[in-house]
């Protein structure tokens, strides 16, 4: 099969992922061989190719892609051929550890991941943990569903953690793709979105927020931060009320609050989305109330391209890999 091969880790614009032929793997009991329709290409994979996620030499050579759709075209396990499936960033947990038993599959230390333990969806076939893996709706396109698997589950999660109620003001940093879904996702919680943004006010507009704003004004019932930028993070606590939830889903360095914008019992809390129950409530979710995607195409052998342009930020939404 033709895959994307990342042999080391090396900045984006000297090219790393080679478009190669590997001999496609066996599955073994439990498994399923999907033919990969599409493959989201997501923020976490640029830092799997420039080395910002070091990671030890005997994962390499690797493939990439943990946001997979794919067609079950062989199955050790009662999933049937034709089946259309999706994985995401966590491929399977141990299943017995106390994280596991107690619900909390996506906090296993012993979690294998997508594209970087096992091979991922920068390939024209995968073999995936028939227990781990998601049926899709009809309803959603190959394309539409791919990000739901990463970018999808991570906004659901976010919201979650606030879990909004009807006519609460849920305030959301840092308009991009992931915002996109969690607007949506408020708003078809009966909750509304207030967008937060400068530049970005389209997008907010298009997802659906009740509101959008140049700066956040008033008292919200919850926020989110999805830009990795400290400052939108001290806004947030600032104004959100007490005893609710700041949720910061982004990756910063470094965050600092002033101790007097968060007295009175806030909330604060990153997100380790792929909870099964989550990626089928997201599917769910998405099927229902058409949530929708901003999707672009694109080829797998374009993937150091398409890797290049998220680095300059000039990918709104989330670009594709088809084989
Ligand atoms: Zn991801
Ligand atoms: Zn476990």
């Amino acid at each position: 099969m033709k895959a994307m091969l990342l042999e080391k880790q090396e900045k984006i614009e000297k090219k790393p992922l080679k478009y190669v032929n590997v001999k496609t793997e066996d599955i073994s009991e439990g498994q399923i061989l999907v033919k990969v329709l599409a493959n989201g290409v997501c923020h976490s994979d640029l830092h799997i190719v420039e080395g910002d996620f070091p990671l030890p030499a005997s994962l390499f050579p690797l493939i990439p892609g943990h946001e997979i759709v794919g067609e079950v075209v062989e199955s050790k396990s009662e999933i049937e051929k034709g089946t259309r499936v999706g994985i995401g960033w966590f491929y399977n947990a141990c299943g017995k550890c106390d994280q596991c038993i107690s619900g909390h599959e996506n906090l296993c230390p012993n979690a294998l991941v997508t594209g970087i333990n096992v091979r991922g969806g920068y390939a024209e076939y995968a073999a995936l943990d028939a227990n781990y893996v998601t049926a899709i709706p009809d309803s959603i396109g190959d394309i539409e569903a791919a990000p739901l698997f990463c970018a999808g589950i991570t906004a659901y999660s976010a919201v979650k953690k606030i879990n909004p109620s009807v006519n609460d003001r849920i305030a959301v940093f840092g308009i991009g793709g992931l915002a996109f879904y969690a607007i949506q996702m408020i708003e078809a919680m009966g909750a509304k979105a207030v967008a937060v943004t400068r530049s970005h006010a389209k997008v907010a507009e298009e997802a659906g927020a009740s509101e959008i704003t140049h700066k956040p004004q008033g008292q919200y019932d919850g926020s989110i931060v999805f830009a990795p930028n400290p400052e939108l993070v001290k806004d947030a606590v600032s104004t959100v009320r007490s005893g609710k939830t700041v949720v910061i889903p982004a990756v910063m360095d470094r965050i600092e609050i002033p101790f007097s914008s968060f007295t009175w019992e806030k909330n604060i809390t990153s997100v380790a989305s792929g909870l099964r129950k989550e990626t089928r409530a997201v599917l769910d979710m998405a099927d229902s109330a058409g949530i929708k995607s901003m999707v672009h195409k694109r080829t797998l052998s374009e993937a150091n391209e398409v890797l290049s342009e998220l680095k300059k930020g000039q990918i709104m939404g989330r670009a594709v890999l088809v084989p």
